[in-house]
This record gives C-alpha cells, sequence and structure tokens, in this order.
C-alpha cells in the first residue's frame, strides 16, 4: 500500500514562514500562487516580460516581477514554466540568482528524471504534482475541497525537506483530498504513462476511431458524436464514483453483456504489448528526447499533429452538437476552442 498524508501530517507554518517564487501563471501556475497566497504565505510570481500573464497574476493581487528577481526572492522556487522550457529558463534565469540553500519545487519529475535539469548538491529538490488540471486545482481550493497531490523527495540537502514538502502540499489543498508518497522516477513514468496509453493518447484515438467507423458505414455524424463521444463523461462520472463495476450496474445489462464480450475483441492483446514498448520508450528516455528534439526545432512534428487533430470530422460535429447545450458553458476563460 502506498504511504499517504494527510493535513494533520503537515505544519502549515513552515511554508507561512517562507518567500515562495511560482516561475510561470499558466494552468498549474495561478493555482499554487493563489491557493498558496489564500493560505497564508508569501508569494512573488516569476514571469518574462511581455508575457500575456503578467496582466492576469496582477489583477489576481500578486506580486508580480521578472523570474531572475522572484527567484532571487524565493526561500522556495517552484518551476511551472512548460517542460519543454524549463531547462532553458533554469539554465538562464534561475540557477544564477538561486539564494543559497533555496527549494527547488516541481508539479512533474521530467526535467529532473530526465537529466535536463541538474540542481547542485546544496538545494532540496521536491516535488507536490497535483492529480488533476490546474482549473480544477482552485477551484476545489476554493470550494474547500482539494485535488488529491503525490509528493516527493528527490535530493533532500536541508534534512528538511519532507516537512517542506508536506506544508507546501497542505497550503495549496493537496491534502484536504490525500496525498501519495512517490519518486520523481514513478511519477514521471506513471504520468507520460498514464496520459499516452489511456487517458490522452488511447481515448482520443479511441473516439476518433469509433466516429470514423460509424461515418464510414453510412451513420449520421451527429448519431455517431452522441455514442462515442458525448456519452463519455457520464461513464467516466460513474467510473469515479464507484469504480467500473458501478459504471455497469448503471448501464442495461444488453450494455454490460457488450462490454464482456467486445470490450477484449477491440483492447485485444496487441494493445496490451503495444502499451509495454509504449512504456518501454518513456523508461529508456526515447520519448522524453524525440519531444525535446522536435520543441528545441520550433516543434515542427508537434504543430503538424496538433492541426491534423484539429482537422478531424469529428471536432466539426462536436462543435455543433455542444452549441445545443447551454450548460455546457466554458468555464476556462483562457482556452478557445478552435484558437488551440
Ligand atoms: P502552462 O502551459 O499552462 O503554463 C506555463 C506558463 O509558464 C505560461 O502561462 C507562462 O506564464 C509561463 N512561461 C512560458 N514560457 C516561459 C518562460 N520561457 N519563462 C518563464 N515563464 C514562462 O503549463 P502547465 O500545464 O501549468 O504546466 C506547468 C508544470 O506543471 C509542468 O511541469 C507540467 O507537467 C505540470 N503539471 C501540469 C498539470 C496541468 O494541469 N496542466 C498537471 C500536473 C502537473
Ligand atoms: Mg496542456
Ligand atoms: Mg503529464
Ligand atoms: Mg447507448
Ligand atoms: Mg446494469
Amino acid at each position: 500500500m502506498a504511504e499517504m498524508f494527510h493535513d494533520d501530517d503537515a505544519d502549515l507554518s513552515i511554508i507561512q514562514s517562507k518567500t515562495v517564487a511560482v516561475i510561470g501563471y499558466g494552468s498549474q501556475g495561478h493555482a499554487h500562487a493563489l491557493n498558496l497566497r489564500d493560505s497564508g504565505v508569501n508569494v512573488v510570481v516569476g514571469l518574462r516580460e511581455g508575457s500575456s500573464s503578467v496582466a492576469r497574476a496582477s489583477e489576481a493581487g500578486l506580486s508580480v516581477k521578472s523570474v531572475e528577481e522572484a527567484v532571487r526572492e524565493g526561500d522556495v522556487v517552484t518551476i511551472l514554466a512548460p517542460d519543454q522550457v524549463q531547462a532553458k529558463v533554469y539554465e538562464e534565469s534561475i540557477e544564477p540568482n538561486l539564494k543559497p540553500g533555496a527549494a527547488l519545487l516541481f508539479a512533474h519529475g521530467f526535467n529532473i528524471h530526465y537529466g535536463y535539469i541538474k540542481p547542485s548538491a546544496d538545494h532540496d529538490v521536491i516535488m507536490v504534482a497535483p492529480k488533476g488540471p490546474g482549473h480544477v486545482v482552485r477551484r476545489e481550493f476554493v470550494a474547500g475541497r482539494g485535488v488529491p497531490v503525490l509528493v516527493c523527495v528527490e535530493q533532500d540537502a536541508s534534512g528538511q525537506a519532507w516537512p517542506l514538502v508536506l506544508s507546501y502540499a497542505k497550503a495549496i489543498g493537496g491534502l484536504r483530498a490525500g496525498a501519495i508518497k512517490t519518486s520523481f522516477r514513478e511519477e514521471t513514468e506513471t504520468d507520460l504513462f498514464g496520459e499516452q496509453n489511456v487517458l490522452c493518447g488511447g481515448l482520443s484515438k479511441l473516439i476518433e476511431t469509433g466516429f470514423e467507423v460509424l461515418t464510414e458505414a453510412g451513420y449520421q455524424p451527429e448519431m455517431a458524436y452522441f455514442e462515442v463521444c458525448h456519452e463519455m463523461k457520464m461513464i467516466v462520472d460513474l467510473i469515479n464514483e464507484g469504480g467500473i463495476s458501478k459504471q455497469r450496474w448503471s448501464c442495461s445489462d444488453t450494455a454490460e453483456y457488450g462490454d464482456y464480450v467486445s470490450g477484449p475483441r477491440v483492447i485485444d492483446p496487441h494493445v496490451k504489448e503495444n502499451m509495454k514498448a509504449v512504456l518501454a520508450d518513456i523508461q529508456d528516455g526515447t520519448f522524453a528526447k524525440k519531444f525535446m528534439e522536435d520543441q528545441a526545432a520550433g516543434a515542427p512534428e508537434f504543430k503538424k499533429l496538433r492541426a491534423q487533430g484539429e482537422a478531424h470530422p469529428i471536432e466539426a460535429t462536436g462543435r455543433q452538437i455542444r452549441a445545443l447545450f447551454a450548460w455546457s458553458e466554458d468555464k476556462d476563460k483562457d482556452y478557445h476552442e478552435g484558437s488551440v
């Protein structure tokens, strides 16, 4: 069983006695900065000159400085820039300005685990990784709840890294739900595995393929969209509430029998072999290298694949269908369909 921590296991006063420099004000950055601030922590947000996030962070009442200035003030420096730019930002703006003994905190282990960032031995290297998107981390905190988090210590220079990481996790609301103790390696490899095989890659491809099979067989795209995409959320909500068994209980016996006999025909043993091959590429750094090399070249492959995804016919059908639902309003103002 994993070791877990709850609110009673952490001392909030540890992080309240420090200044946290939050670098980046995107999905995770805004949630960490605002939750820390509302927990009585001194927060300074570090952003590039001309960043579009400066106005949003200032409007929220936060102190905003350059990355260099923020780092110089930080007892804890939380690196929440996109994974692919962290190494450059670290080398140019963070490392030269770090206070002696400052802790470095991440929300994902990618750069530390694959060695793109190599902090010197005198800094604690810790992680608080919320198991949910940043906008939900903020929403849940405001509602008095919290998103579960993973906590890890890669380098305990101070000998106090564990009390520190738990105090930080408590301040962003993560211990209200509970924290699981893990390592940078386990967090990084399982996070990449989950998003590539199941949550993002597997699911998107499953939906697109189902849509293609139905529409190519002559069924109306609107019908296909409802059957292979729209109902997904309700199914996933049931699984979240009570496991796969609750989903099967709530669906008809017809659906449940079809699940047992046809699920394994679609997700056949090849799929497990494919997942193992994807895992091997994650474990030996092949995926990380491909991603970082493409990003360094201006992301030509990434941009091409993103455009291909947007052009899939299910996206146009989905836009029309979703417009029918007045209540499915976009709660995240910084995301606009068709502009990603
Ligand atoms: P994001 O893309 O939403 O935001 C990144 C922010 O970094 C931008 O808004 C900008 O303010 C800033 N930024 C961009 N380039 C910069 C630069 N060169 N210098 C300084 N600041 C810069 O990123 P995100 O999705 O919040 O990811 C941040 C970290 O959190 C990553 O390590 C990611 O893996 C991790 N994480 C994200 C989520 C999530 O919900 N998106 C969940 C768990 C962990
Ligand atoms: Mg993203
Ligand atoms: Mg991830
Ligand atoms: Mg049905
Ligand atoms: Mg049933």
